[in-house]
């Protein structure tokens, strides 16, 4: 069998260890994104795309979510000492061994989704990994704040500011010329099934989608997507403020209409939102908290048999 799996970061990593367990067997692909990625002290950092393969792998820093087990943070302290910026995002000293070797590689002229399938040979997630594009695009922010009406890039209004200041814009710098990565679309044609775990539907999976041919390739494939709104309520992290800055309400409807029934065949919700319905578009209610390995394989068991019963 042959999944084809969309993902941001820690929602989607987490997930996707449960779709592996799921599915020892299958050709799983992953389309990651790459609207988050930066960069910082001349280093090209992928954060979405290291968080799957950090995850899958067996590196993650569990408790956290992200970068690296077991880290330490001599580097980030020694440019601090220099007074270097920006001190807000965190790299380890681990993390930041692939960050060189990723820069290096892309200043020799590798395509990203080649440098990404390098990083993966140490890692071997168990999953391909594709980058959505090997053409830079960035998710940019604008806000208003004592310094004016601008656009920040997206880790800076993430990470910086915590999401406090409301966002009037969410764009996605780059995307009308980017092409999807090479084996991007093959994979999605190949696929049996497609599943859009429960990733931020703005900035991880709404990126993936705005790069020209992933979406109308999904169109045509049977598609069943994980809610990432529990009750109202964005179970982890800040999807809620990126919602808002789209007019979307924080609901497991409301991101049902988002993607809409051209997009999803099934939906899966939790059993607080049982409620939720869309022409066209099977709903199913279950448990969807990720708070244990075994209840996450559940979760992408009940995603992939949902998908597997409404494929032609
Ligand atoms: P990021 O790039 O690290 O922000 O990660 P993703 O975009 O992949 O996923 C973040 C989203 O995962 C958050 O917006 C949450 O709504 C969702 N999420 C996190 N934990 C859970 C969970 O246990 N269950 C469900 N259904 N969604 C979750
Ligand atoms: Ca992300």
């Amino acid at each position: 069998m042959r999944i084809v799996s969309l993902a941001g970061g820690i929602g989607g990593a987490r997930f996707l260890r449960g779709l592996k367990a799921a599915a020892p067997d299958a050709e799983i692909t992953v389309i990651g994104n790459t609207g988050d990625d930066i960069t910082l002290f001349g280093l090209r950092v992928c954060p979405d795309l290291d968080t799957v393969m950090y995850t899958l792998g067996g590196g993650i820093n569990e408790d956290q979510g992200w970068g690296r087990a077991d880290e330490t943070f001599t580097v980030k302290e020694e440019l601090a000492a220099y007074g270097m910026e920006p001190q807000w995002f965190g790299l380890g000293d681990r993390d930041f061994a692939t960050h060189i070797i990723r820069t290096q590689m892309l200043a020799a002229g590798y395509p990203l989704s080649q440098v990404t399938e390098a990083l993966c040979d140490r890692w071997r997630p168990g999953v391909r990994l594709l980058p959505m594009s090997d053409d830079r695009t960035e998710t940019h922010v604008v806000i208003s704040d004592a310094e004016g009406r601008r656009a920040v890039h997206f880790q800076e209004w993430w990470v910086r500011l915590r999401a406090s200041v409301p966002a009037e814009q969410i764009l996605l710098v780059g995307a009308e010329d980017a092409a999807p990565a090479p084996g991007v679309l093959q994979a999605v044609g190949d696929a049996d099934v497609v599943i859009l775990p429960p990733s931020n539907p703005v900035v991880s999976i709404g990126t993936i989608l705005q790069i020209p041919g992933i979406r109308a390739a999904l169109e045509g494939k049977t598609v069943v997507g994980v809610s990432p709104i529990i009750g109202g309520a964005p179970v982890r992290g800040m999807a809620d403020a990126c919602l808002t800055a789209i007019g979307v309400e924080t609901s497991a409807q409301a991101v049902l209409e988002l993607y809409g029934s051209g997009l999803l065949d099934g939906w899966l919700v939790a059993e607080e939102d049982k409620g939720v319905a869309l022409d066209g578009v099977a709903v199913e209610a279950r448990p969807l908290l990720m708070d244990s390995p075994e209840a996450t394989r559940e979760i992408a068991a009940a995603a992939l048999a949902l998908a597997l019963s409404l494929s032609r």
